[in-house]
C-alpha cells in the first residue's frame, strides 16, 4: 500500500490544523480514542467540563473566520470577568492595577513598592528570573502578595526557577496611571491579553469535533508508535510500520525522544533535562446556579489548596443542567489528592469565597489529572529544546505544538503551529 509522504502524530489542535492546512497527503495517527489533546468537554450526569477554562482568544484574522466557519452560530462572545480574592475581598484581575478594596496597608505596601520600583529601575540589571522580573516590574508590595505565591501555586516551582522569557506577552504590566487609578477604585480599563473570548456553546470539544469532521483525512485513532526509527524514516506500529518522508509530531517531545531508536547522546541528555509540570484539579457540580457570576477568580493566598476557580456555567448556561452550576478547581499541589482531606478544605475554600452557602451544594466533585499542564521555562530550557529541534531537522521530523514544540501558548497558537508545520514540511526536501 502507498502511504502518504507525510505523517502526522497527534489529533489534536496542531495536528488537525496541519491537515487541514496540507489538504490530503497524510495521514494522522492519534494516542487517544477521540480528538482534541487538551481542547475536550468531558460529561458527567448532565454536566459538560473542559479541561480547566478552554477559551478562545483569536487575534489572527484567517484563524478566527476559520474557527467562525467551523461554529457557525455555535460561538459566544464573553467579555471577561475575572476578579482575585485575597485577604478575604475580592478585587479585579489583574491585581497590579486594581488595589482598590485591599486592606489599606497591603494598597500601600503595593503601591510604594511599584513606586520604588521605578525609581530604582534604570540601575536595576536585566531579570535573570521569573522573580527578578516581578520584583523589577511590579515592586515588592505586588510581588509578595500576589505575584510570586500566585505563580509559585499555578507553576508548582519557585518563579527562581524559571526564566523571565515566557512572561512579556502573558503577564500585563501595568503603567504608573493604571496602578494610581486602581488604588482609588477608577480603573475601567480591562488589561491583559484575554480581554475578550469565544466560547463555543456546549464546551470545547465543539471546536475538535468540527475541526476533525471536516478534514480531507480521518485520523486513525488508538493508533500510536512504539518506536520511531528516525535513520530510515519508518514508524514502527504494533500492526505494521509505516515510512515517512516528512514526520509532523504534536506528541510531548520528552516522549518523542523517548520514541526514537537509540538518539545521540546529548539529544536523550537534552530531553531528559526537560521540565513540565503535572495539573490536578476538580471538576465540582453544583446542585445551584453558583453565587459569583464571574468566569473565574484568581487565588494567590497559600492557605487554600486551589490557586483558581472558574465557572463554566458562566461562560456558557449549557454546560450545567437548569438552575445548576458546574466549576473547575485548580489545586496548587502536584500530588494525588486525598479527596477525603481535600474536598472539605475545598468547600470550606468555596463557601468563605461565596460560590456555594453549604457543602450540600455540592452535587459531586471529581480529581483528574492533566500529565503535561505547564512547560517550565528553566534556565536549561532554550539550549536543551534547541539541540533536540535540530536533531529532529536533520531527521525530517517537525516537533510543534504547545508541547511537541515545549511552550506556553493558547488554542490559537496551535492551530498556528499546525499551519506553519504543513507549510514546513512542503518544502522541506525528504
Ligand atoms: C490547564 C490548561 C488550561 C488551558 N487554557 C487555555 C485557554 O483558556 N485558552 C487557550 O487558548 N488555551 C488554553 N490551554 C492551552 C491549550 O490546551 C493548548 O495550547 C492546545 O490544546 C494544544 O494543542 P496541541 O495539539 O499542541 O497539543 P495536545 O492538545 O496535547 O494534543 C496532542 C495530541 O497528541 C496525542 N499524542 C500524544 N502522543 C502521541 C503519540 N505518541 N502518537 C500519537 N498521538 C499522540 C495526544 O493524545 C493529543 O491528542 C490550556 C492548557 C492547559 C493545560
Amino acid at each position: 500500500m502507498t502511504r502518504a509522504p507525510i505523517q502526522i502524530l497527534g489529533a489534536g489542535l496542531t495536528g488537525m490544523s496541519a491537515a487541514h492546512h496540507l489538504g490530503g497527503d497524510c495521514e494522522i495517527h492519534e494516542r487517544l480514542a477521540a480528538p482534541g489533546g487538551h481542547a475536550i468537554t468531558l460529561q458527567e450526569r448532565g454536566y459538560r467540563f473542559d479541561r480547566t477554562g478552554h477559551l478562545l482568544h483569536l487575534r489572527d484574522p484567517d484563524i478566527r473566520r476559520w474557527v467562525e466557519q467551523l461554529l457557525p452560530g455555535r460561538l459566544i462572545e464573553v467579555q471577561r470577568r475575572s476578579m482575585v480574592f485575597s485577604q478575604g475581598v475580592y478585587t479585579r484581575y489583574p491585581y497590579q492595577a486594581n488595589t482598590y478594596g485591599l486592606p489599606p496597608t497591603t494598597a500601600h505596601e503595593c503601591l510604594m513598592g511599584f513606586l520604588q520600583a521605578r525609581e530604582r529601575a534604570a540601575r536595576t540589571p536585566e531579570p535573570a528570573d521569573f522573580e527578578q522580573f516581578c520584583l523589577k516590574h511590579f515592586g515588592d508590595g505586588f510581588s509578595r502578595h500576589f505575584m510570586i505565591p500566585y505563580n509559585q501555586k499555578l507553576w508548582g516551582v519557585h518563579p527562581r526557577e524559571i526564566s523571565p522569557d515566557w512572561c512579556s506577552r502573558f503577564v500585563p504590566l501595568p503603567q504608573l496611571d493604571d496602578v494610581i487609578a486602581g488604588a482609588v477604585g477608577l480603573n475601567d480599563r480591562e488589561l491583559g491579553y484575554n480581554r475578550n473570548f469565544l466560547y463555543p456553546r456546549s464546551g470545547i470539544a465543539e471546536l475538535s469535533e468540527a475541526l476533525c469532521a471536516s478534514l480531507p483525512v480521518a485520523p486513525r485513532f488508538e493508533h500510536a508508535p512504539r518506536a520511531i526509527d528516525h535513520g530510515r524514516r519508518v514508524l514502527h506500529f504494533d500492526d505494521g510500520d509505516v515510512p515517512y518522508q516528512r514526520l509532523i509530531s504534536s506528541a510531548p517531545l520528552d516522549r518523542l525522544v523517548d520514541l526514537l531508536q537509540a538518539p545521540p547522546a546529548e539529544v536523550s541528555r537534552a530531553a531528559a533535562s526537560l521540565r513540565c509540570t503535572p495539573l490536578w484539579y476538580l471538576d465540582v457540580a453544583l446542585e445551584r446556579p453558583s453565587g459569583i457570576d464571574m468566569h473565574w477568580v484568581y487565588v494567590p493566598e497559600a492557605r487554600f489548596p486551589f490557586y483558581r476557580v472558574g465557572c463554566y456555567s458562566n461562560f456558557s448556561a449549557e454546560m450545567a443542567p437548569p438552575g445548576k452550576a458546574c466549576l473547575y478547581v485548580e489545586l496548587a499541589s502536584r500530588q494525588q489528592p486525598d479527596m477525603d482531606t481535600l474536598l472539605p478544605q475545598v468547600t470550606a475554600g468555596l463557601i468563605e469565597m461565596g460560590i456555594i452557602e453549604a457543602p450540600g451544594d455540592i452535587a459531586f466533585a471529581t480529581p483528574r489529572r492533566i500529565d503535561h499542564a505547564y512547560v517550565i521555562y528553566d534556565h536549561s530550557y532554550q539550549a536543551s529544546v534547541a539541540i533536540i529541534e535540530a536533531f529532529l531537522e536533520q531527521h525530517g521530523i517537525i516537533s510543534t505544538g504547545r508541547y511537541g514544540g515545549w511552550n506556553y501558548s493558547s488554542m490559537e497558537d496551535a492551530l498556528i503551529f499546525g499551519r506553519q508545520a504543513a507549510a514546513r514540511a512542503r518544502e522541506q526536501k525528504p
